[in-house]
């Protein structure tokens, strides 16, 4: 049986028989539909959706991502969500409402209202690093599991361990992938290992207890029900100026604010020599926040009355994103300042006909 897989070549182990269920096997092989693997495990707590399919491949001696991708009829480059959940049940036995819950709804058309994540609407599939994995290796070495939280494209650090997360391998000196054979271990075959480990930012710290915050707010009891945790979420006294202003907010709202405010000021701009072009997605999420909380902290002074905005039309849609009837009401409020607040828009008309919902607000 060729099974094609290309990784690491500990070949797939055969199945063990689990009483009371049907078995990949050469008497009966019937196609992926039918295996059971032997090592089945819970979705746990916090858990993201594709390290759960990694770690349980590895549990069974299998080739990880790339021979599930094979398996669910998916290219070697796409991402696992909440389609494959019906097989990754049969095969690893989490119930699939956790695993809608941690693999989330990423595919465009899949859902009207965008891309959902561990229970929260995101309004831009950037929101998102499904593809370049970042992990905390002192989280990895304590609980084995990848964590959701790292999957969001401004997860920055580790808030638990307080250093920076990594994205690659000191071994081989690449970007850690998704197709590795295990959740702590490179695809060079040897166990991802401690840098000096990078002190993490004031502000990288609290936007990451913020999003961590946002992640555990959502979670899911037998049934599938989803349950929102009382707010306990304290800012913390010393709020840096992007804090003070996301805080409040939901994660799309926050995410949508912080990406308007660095791309108001410019944080895709190659000509701007103060700040050079990061190469890697982590290296830009830091620059994204960085930049970011500058252009917060210039509102908030308001010495500069005319602030230069890049992009308007961007900012301008992301943030009317936060000003749907959906929206939370510190989302809405939050948003509405800005725009009045940062644009100065002179021209309802220029915006309102590609955002409808401005025309809704008393903006102008
Ligand atoms: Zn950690
Ligand atoms: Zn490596």
């Amino acid at each position: 049986m060729t099974l094609g897989g290309t990784g690491w070549g500990a070949g797939v182990a055969p199945p063990h028989s689990v009483p009371g269920q049907p078995v990949m096997g050469s008497a009966h092989f019937a196609g992926p539909q039918e295996y059971v693997f032997p090592v089945q495990d819970t979705v746990r707590p916090g858990e993201s959706g594709q390290g759960y399919a990694l770690r349980l491949s590895a549990e069974n001696h299998l080739n990880g991502l790339p021979q599930l991708k094979i398996w669910l009829g998916k290219s070697r480059f796409a991402t696992l969500d909440a389609v494959d959940s019906p097989l990754l049940h049969r095969w690893f036995g989490a119930d699939q409402s956790s695993l809608d819950h941690a693999l989330g709804w990423i595919h465009t058309g899949r859902n009207s209202e965008g891309y959902v994540y561990a229970g929260h609407s995101l309004g831009r599939s950037y929101f998102l690093n499904r593809s370049y994995p970042r992990v905390c290796i002192r989280c990895l070495q304590t609980e084995a599991h990848c964590k959701a939280a790292w999957d969001l494209s401004l997860a920055v650090v580790c808030s638990e361990h307080r250093e920076v997360l990594t994205d690659l391998c000191l071994h081989c000196n690449r970007p850690i992938s998704w197709h590795r054979p295990t959740p702590s271990t490179c695809s060079c075959h040897r166990d991802l290992s401690l840098s000096e480990g990078t002190a993490a930012s004031p502000l990288e710290l609290q936007f990451s207890a913020w999003m961590n915050h946002q992640i555990e707010r959502i979670t899911l009891v037998h049934g599938g029900i989803e349950w929102m945790a009382p707010e306990t979420n304290e800012a913390p006294r010393e709020v840096t100026p992007l804090m003070r202003l996301v805080w409040p907010l939901s994660l799309n709202g926050g995410l949508c604010v912080t990406y308007a405010l660095a791309t108001a000021a410019g944080y895709d701009d190659t000509s701007n020599a103060d700040e050079p072009r990061a190469r890697t997605s982590l290296k830009k999420a830091q620059k994204i926040l960085r930049i970011a909380d500058h252009f917060a902290h210039k509102i908030q002074r308001q010495h500069e009355m005319h602030l230069r905005v890049r992009r308007p039309s961007v900012v301008v849609q992301l943030l009317a994103d936060c000003m749907t009837s959906r929206a939370p009401t510190a989302d809405r409020n939050l948003a509405q300042s800005l725009l009045r607040n940062i644009l100065q828009i002179k021209s309802k008309a220029r915006w309102s006909g590609a955002n409808p919902q401005l025309s809704q607000m008393p903006l102008f």
